[in-house]
């Protein structure tokens, strides 16, 4: 390599002529600093970052500002290849107040979930291995008699997600025949999750039954045909109808479908394993009612209320579990062992019913009392008031945490938040942006939402007071470069 031309050093690059004032990428590449930083991520990334910074640097030229030294050129270069080269998933402190976050990551799993993982990561493990008898086992063995004695099923089967757990049963169950659905249940669940399209990609026939707030048994049996094969009921997880409203429960919804020779189906959504009541939370439909209320297939997520690995629970009867586990479908959506480790230790705490809030973080988050929360925004505000600085007025103020991911829609857990308003009217929506940027942008980022012309801090879901002190006095450690308000 040619030995480094001597760059521009502080003070000196000030025409107006941007090729000029800037050095090349291949000249700046030979500086030692970045020479060194190449040896260690690679050249491609700083590569990258000072074409980046180059460009940037132009831009700003050409706006009429001076040109920067190569020494703070070569800091901006470093601070871009560090971005690039830190993890992208990164761990957050979710203040928002939702506790099942879906952009967030949702389910918070159990430390038994967690060395499930590493375990099953690490190692061999008998993911298709039948110990008994030395020879090829099923996948599925591993949480089949979990799922029975919990849900009191016949069989049961996971997927991808829940998801893929109603697409599967709708395509083993239903292709190119009718689907019977209420007209109030015809649910949107975000992500492009919509009941009309998955039947469609399913390769059923959508039938629409009633009205969109009341349907009643007599329009299903009305809706019956000889093509039809599956009568579905979707729960309302992210909204509710109520009002003048009526709809069929699941005893009379079976009993129709069984009368006509074919299957009921239940999309339960979040599919609590509990009563959460029993935690003082409202209380969610349960597989094993569903399955008790006579349902063939019930489909449930693993990482909503169940606080566990992202995964689709299906349980029923043997024969709707036999067409499914055997459809093709079944291959391509199958869970990795990484999910099928964390679902066992998740599905062991719930068959133990030993300590489950201590044991599964996701329910304890839920169920933690607001007089709690509001104790801990107390010893927190003097370390946000200090963060935010005196552009900021801190208080706390009562607000209600949501359980998330369109579990109980409508329900809302009390709860107390860190309010952050600034004090100045006058470019009031400019600070807020900025200082919610400021709390994105430390090293472990800090999520809250604005509402009111405040920042809202909700500590529900804070499980520890040191780890926000401890990401407040990172402050800008970790730039976001690119993403100034
Ligand atoms: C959340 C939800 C789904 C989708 O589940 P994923 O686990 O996100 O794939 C489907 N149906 C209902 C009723 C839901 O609430």
């Amino acid at each position: 390599m040619n030995p480094p031309r001597s760059l521009p050093g502080p003070g000196e690059a000030c025409t107006t002529d941007t090729r000029a004032v800037l050095p090349a990428v291949d000249r700046l590449l030979h500086a030692a600093e970045l020479m060194a930083l190449a040896g260690e991520v690679g050249i491609a990334h700083v590569k990258r970052a000072t074409r980046d910074e180059l460009a940037a640097q132009r831009a700003r030229v050409g706006e009429g500002s001076p040109a920067a030294d190569t020494a703070t050129l070569i800091a901006n270069i470093t601070a871009r290849v560090r971005v690039m080269v830190a993890p992208h998933l990164r761990e957050v402190i979710n203040l928002t107040g939702t506790v099942i976050h879906t952009n967030l990551g949702r389910a918070l799993m159990s430390e038994e979930a967690v060395a499930a993982v590493a375990a099953a990561m690490r190692g061999y493990s008998t993911l298709e291995y039948d110990l008994a008898r030395g020879e090829r086992g099923e996948r599925d063995a591993l949480i089949e008699a979990l799922l029975c004695d919990l849900t009191g099923a016949e069989a049961a089967t996971v997927v991808n997600n829940n998801a893929a757990a109603v697409v599967i049963s709708l395509a083993a169950l239903a292709a190119r025949r009718q689907v019977l659905i209420s007209r109030g249940e015809l649910i949107e669940i975000g992500g492009s999750f919509r009941m009309p399209d998955i039947m469609k990609t399913a390769g059923c026939k959508l039938v629409e039954v009633g009205t969109t707030n009341r349907t009643h048994a007599k329009d299903f049996t009305a809706a019956l045909s000889a093509k039809s094969a599956l009568i579905v009921k979707a729960h309302c997880s992210n909204y509710a109808v109520s009002g003048f409203t009526a709809a069929v429960d699941d005893t009379v919804l079976a009993g129709i479908a069984h009368a006509h020779g074919i299957a009921y189906m239940v999309d339960l959504g979040a599919g609590a394993l509990i009563d959460l009541s029993q935690f003082g939370l409202p209380r969610e439909p349960m597989p094993q009612e569903a399955l008790a209320a006579g349902a063939d297939i019930v489909t449930f997520s693993g990482d909503k209320l169940l606080g566990g690995p992202q995964a689709g629970i299906i349980v029923g009867s043997k024969a709707a579990i036999g067409r499914i586990s055997t459809h093709p479908l079944k291959r391509a959506l199958r869970c990795s062992k990484i999910t099928l480790a964390a679902l066992e230790a998740t599905l062991r705490i719930y068959a133990s019913a030993h300590r489950l809030p201590e044991r599964l973080p996701t329910l304890a988050l839920l169920a933690r009392k607001a007089d709690d929360i509001r104790a801990g925004c107390e010893r927190l505000l003097p370390h946000l008031a200090r963060f935010a600085g005196e552009a900021f007025a801190a208080r706390i103020e009562p607000c209600a945490s949501q359980i998330g991911s369109g579990s109980l829609p409508v329900e809302r857990l009390p709860s107390f938040a860190i309010v952050l308003a600034p004090v100045s009217a006058k470019g009031a929506g400019r600070a807020l942006a900025q200082f919610s940027h400021r709390l994105r942008s430390l090293e472990k980022p800090v999520i809250g939402r604005i509402h009111e012309q405040a920042v809202w801090l909700d500590l529900r879901c804070l499980r520890d007071d040191a780890e926000l002190v401890a990401a407040l006095g990172s402050s800008g450690a970790t730039r976001v470069i690119g993403e100034q308000p």
